[in-house]
């Protein structure tokens, strides 16, 4: 067990939504086999899960604490990208849940090196007027974990060469809606590149769309 110790109820339902957020990728066609992972901020570290366990295998007990500094107890090992999930936590206060996959379109994207363009308006929902791609770096080093924070400066998404993408929320319900709307907007501008390619929306209406997203929904401030 890589938790011996008993945890609160609130650390068992944060254990517990962190397995439903990784099945719910594999449900919606954004993940599969062992590829991925997700964290969640507990106090001063985070819960992520283990390295190479299918979500479908997991137990609340077998997410892995990682404190602050990057270290955990002996026993399991979390996810091989447990150093981008740190940074990314430590980087970024507002943000608490990080989901990574391997889904095909946002992958086929990466893996021309490309950002995705202002093709449409919900690409201001990751926070800007393109989700740029970090360049290639090899999984689970340190140097992913700095290329892909600083993909992500004033951006709650980003892909990553080669590999997949990012998407991070202040929950994981929001992480987990992100990146659904990236991989749509992945397939949108793959299908659009096919047809003469998209047309962009400009810098001036991308804004406008962002100060619209402030107040967007039935309620303010969910998330
Ligand atoms: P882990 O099984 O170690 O989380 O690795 C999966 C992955 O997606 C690496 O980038
Ligand atoms: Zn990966």
């Amino acid at each position: 067990m890589s938790h011996p110790s008993a945890c609160s109820p609130e650390e068992t339902r944060l254990r517990e939504a962190i397995i439903h957020t990784g099945l719910e990728t594999n449900r919606r066609g954004l993940n599969q086999g062992t590829s991925g992972n997700i964290s969640a901020r507990l106090g001063a570290g985070m819960l992520i899960t283990p390295s190479g366990v299918r979500y479908e295998d997991l137990e609340p007990d077998d997410l892995v604490y990682v404190d602050a500094n990057g270290r955990w107890l002996d026993g399991r090992k979390p996810s091989s990208e447990w150093h981008f999930h740190r940074a990314i936590l430590q980087a970024r206060p507002e943000l608490h849940a990080v989901v990574h996959v391997h889904s095909v379109y946002a992958s086929v994207v990466a893996i021309q090196g490309r950002d995705i363009p202002a093709l449409h308006y919900m690409v201001a929902a990751a926070g800007g007027n393109s989700i740029r791609c970090a360049p290639y770096a090899t999984f689970g080093t340190e140097n992913l974990s700095q290329q892909a924070v600083t993909a992500l400066e004033g951006r709650t998404a980003c892909l990553l060469a080669n590999h997949g993408m990012i998407a991070a929320g202040p929950s994981l319900e929001r992480a987990l809606w992100l990146t659904e709307e990236v991989e749509l907007l992945a397939q949108q501008y793959v299908l659009s590149l096919q047809i003469g390619g998209p047309q962009l929306l400009d810098d001036a209406e991308m804004e406008r769309v962002m100060e619209k997203f402030r107040d967007y929904g039935p309620r303010r401030g969910d998330s």
